[in-house]
């Protein structure tokens, strides 16, 4: 087996770091070597110790004081040269021999996702590994009624668009939120979540609720694991959706 990688994308504070640290841990437990990567140019501190961290190339406040920039403006401006240095970054991951590569992506996802960055990365991480994926994280609290529960596999599937990699969705932070409605399979949700989406017969609802079809066709898988990346709860269930991508059903590209 070659090494399988994954890209945690996400909102700002939806957990990225926190997963990542939690997850390498847990592998690392398992005797199975992991290769972190911190793509964060403007993180203070990260929760694990990053084995290639971007901050060695650029350093978001560096760029603030010499360009004279705010934060956001650092943040494109910090961009802009972990593009061009994406080969040397790239090849960083594809000489490493661990079965594992975790990727840690910028807390403001749209600077990254929104760029071309994005999708070069993409390509070139499946050119390293045909094996590499992407987990699109959101915090349970965001999570409240079934749109929100929708809405969140519509993003999933607009992070996939983006990357150009098998994407899948987790809900963080379920600790904040056990009694969180929606769990576990969508299938067996769908019919649930499609009902109450038509009851609501908003627009907003109704639109959620074609798109949902529509996504479930290209999408069949159904678990959608709720973690707490930060008791390092739900390791296993992630870990077992990561296997199972390896299945192209719910490849767009
Ligand atoms: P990132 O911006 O997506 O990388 O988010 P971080 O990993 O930095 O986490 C943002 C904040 O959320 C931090 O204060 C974390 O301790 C907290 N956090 C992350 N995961 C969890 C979780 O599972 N449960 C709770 N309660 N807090 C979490
Ligand atoms: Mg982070």
């Amino acid at each position: 087996m070659g090494k399988v990688i994954v890209v945690f994308v996400g909102p700002a504070g939806s957990g990225k770091s926190t997963l990542v640290a939690a997850y390498s841990k847990w592998l690392r437990e398992g005797g199975i070597p992991v290769y972190t990567v911190n793509l964060d140019p403007a993180v203070d501190r990260t929760p694990y110790e990053p084995d290639f961290d971007v901050r060695t190339i650029v350093d978001a406040r560096e760029i603030a004081r010499k360009y004279g920039l705010g934060p956001n403006g650092a943040l494109v401006k910090s961009m802009e040269f972990i593009a061009e240095n994406l080969e040397a970054i790239l090849s960083k991951i594809a000489s490493t021999d661990t079965d594992y590569v975790l990727v840690d992506t910028p807390g403001q996802m749209e600077v990254f996702l929104f760029r071309d960055l994005a999708w070069r990365l993409g390509e070139g991480l499946k050119k390293i590994s045909e094996q590499s994926y992407a987990i699109f994280i959101l915090d349970a609290s965001v999570i409240k009624d079934p749109a929100d529960y929708a809405f969140l596999l519509v993003m999933s599937t607009a992070v996939q668009l983006r990357l150009n990699l098998e994407t899948a969705p987790v809900i963080n932070k379920a600790d904040l939120a056990p009694n969180i409605e929606f769990r576990g399979d969508i299938w067996r949700d769908y019919a649930r979540l499609s009902r109450m989406l038509k009851e609501s017969h908003t627009l907003y609802t109704d639109m959620l609720r074609d798109i949902m079809k529509v996504l479930l066709t290209y999408n069949k898988r159904v678990e959608v694991p709720r973690v707490s990346a930060l008791k390092g709860e739900g390791m296993e269930e992630l870990h077992r959706l990561i296997l199972e991508m390896g299945c192209s059903c719910g490849d767009l590209s």
